[in-house]
């Protein structure tokens, strides 16, 4: 209860306050520090996304700064030789506002990073934007088959029927790559699994799915019980190593991070960056206030 209290009332906080836990979980405002986090990353044979935060833009002109962020960000992060991909979310390029100026910037992203060889991944938000992000994604894989991915959801009851509907996209030539997650957004029990048990269990029917059907997937978790759960899959199906990996986000469970990087699995680690920290942070802070008391404990008792 005082972890959920403390959770609530934390964005109304101070920003300075808010960035003391934070920092955990960002690489920091600018490309440098996702620079600086992606090299040191690299260096523990850890793979990573790069992200610029922000989402749910108001205006068309912060789509377009948001798209010249991205093609900069691209020219440096290879210019650095970091050892990953990135991901963006659609919001950020107007796809609440005009889908056609978001398919046309990212498209232009995607066709940037397709010029090093690279891969975008399209995160999956909100119920609203599943059908549209579905589209975009389709449009964008006809003519980048090598260079776009999209993110699934384990929470959404849908997605099993998504990923049957999509096999059309899928070749043994270029298999169609997305990561699994379980969610992050707060959905009607009507369309979405609200249970623990519920959402691990069609968790592992996807991943099962995509293992069958010779899909690339990112396994995107810090649920050990899932993480169990892939490795069997993974036992059980044979699967290559070019054909999956973990992920995990900046800052949640090392230990668990570091544990599968041994065991000889790929890791990837999402890096999120940028001046947009404040509510990616919250939403963190929301998704598991058992943080806010550790929020506390550091700032009460630092030293
Ligand atoms: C690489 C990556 C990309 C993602 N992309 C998307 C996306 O595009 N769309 C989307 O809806 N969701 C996305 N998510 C979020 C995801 O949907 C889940 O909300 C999040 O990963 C928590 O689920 P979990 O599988 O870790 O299991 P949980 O059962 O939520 O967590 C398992 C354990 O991990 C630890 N943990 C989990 N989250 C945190 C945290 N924030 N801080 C501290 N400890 C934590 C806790 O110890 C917890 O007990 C992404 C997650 C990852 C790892």
């Amino acid at each position: 209860m005082f972890n959920k209290f403390i959770a609530a009332i934390l964005p109304y906080f101070p920003k300075k306050f808010i960035w003391i836990f934070s920092r955990s979980y960002i690489s920091g405002e600018t490309i440098d520090d996702a620079m600086r986090v992606s090299k040191d990353l690299n260096s523990k044979n850890i793979k990573v996304t790069l992200d610029v935060l922000g989402e749910f833009i108001k205006t068309l002109d912060e789509a377009e700064s948001n798209k010249k962020e991205y093609l900069n960000l691209i020219d440096i992060s290879y210019k650095n030789h970091i050892d990953g991909n990135f991901s963006l979310k659609p919001t950020s390029f107007g796809l609440l506002l005009d889908k056609e100026i978001c398919h046309k910037h990212i498209r232009e992203i995607v066709a940037k990073t397709a010029t090093y060889n690279g891969f975008i991944r399209i995160d999956m938000e909100d119920s609203p934007c599943t059908d549209d992000e579905i589209v975009l994604f389709r449009k964008l894989k006809s003519e980048f088959p090598a260079n776009v991915g999209l993110v699934v959801q384990a929470y959404l009851r849908r997605t099993l029927k998504d990923l049957e509907q999509m096999m059309d996209l899928n070749s043994l030539t270029i298999p169609v790559n997305y990561r699994l997650c379980k969610g992050i957004y707060v959905e009607p029990e009507s369309i979405a699994f609200k249970k623990y048990e519920e959402i691990n269990r069609h968790y592992l029917e996807d991943l099962e799915f995509m293992f069958r059907n010779k899909i690339r997937v990112g396994i995107a978790t810090h649920d050990k019980p899932l993480v169990e759960g892939a490795y069997n899959l993974i036992r059980k199906y044979n699967v290559p190593k070019d054909m999956y990996e973990f992920q995990m986000l900046y800052g949640v469970t090392p230990r668990l991070c570091e544990n599968i990087v041994n065991e000889g699995h790929t890791m990837r680690v999402y890096v999120p960056f940028g001046k947009q920290w404040f509510g990616y942070s919250t939403r963190r802070l929301k998704e598991n206030p058992k943080m806010a008391s550790h929020i506390i404990k550091a700032i009460f008792y630092k030293g």
